[in-house]
């Protein structure tokens, strides 16, 4: 017996979280990729973040659903117009390395009012892209979480 509380054990628990053992898959689309393709992925891909990378899979910008509404009530031709126009772009966009806790991740969410990041690799030339982390990973995380307490 250690003594310590069930807060204590969750607290330590919650420490050992790690976006590394919860991100997905990155859904990605070229920087000359248009808005009207990048619809298309993110219906047919199931996400609501879309990260744009160069040709070097170096992270470059983010585009969400309310970049594409924004981008679809103008007057603009959508097939023509390119991603770049209308994502966040780099360095303004946030993002988490595979080592990090996961709780660092919800933490930069809140902050920044969204709902996913980028998981990146540092290189010479720039960021690579190689994960994801949205809100639904963190509460995969949590319900994890309470199933190992039930088994202890
Ligand atoms: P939604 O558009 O589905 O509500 P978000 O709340 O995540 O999704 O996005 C809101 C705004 O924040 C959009 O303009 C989007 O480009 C931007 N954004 C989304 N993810 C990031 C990120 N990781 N870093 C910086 N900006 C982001």
């Amino acid at each position: 017996y250690t003594g310590k509380t069930s807060e204590q054990l969750l607290t330590e628990n919650i420490q050992k979280l790690l976006v590394s053992d919860y991100y997905s898959r990155p859904v990605v689309v070229n920087e000359n990729t248009s808005v009207y393709d990048a619809i298309v992925t993110m219906f047919t891909e199931d996400v609501g973040t879309i990260f744009v990378v160069d040709k070097l899979s170096l992270l470059v910008g983010v585009v969400s659903r309310k970049d594409f509404l924004r981008a679809s009530i103008g007057k603009q031709e959508l097939t023509s117009l390119p991603v770049t126009i209308i994502m966040t772009r780099m360095p303004n966009v946030a993002y988490c390395y595979l080592d990090e806790l996961l709780v660092n991740v919800g933490k930069k969410l809140i902050e920044r009012e969204i709902d996913a990041l980028p998981v990146v690799k540092d290189s010479e030339k720039g960021l690579v892209v190689v994960g994801r982390v949205t809100k639904t990973n963190i509460t995969k995380a949590l319900v994890a979480l309470h199933n190992e307490q039930m088994l202890s």
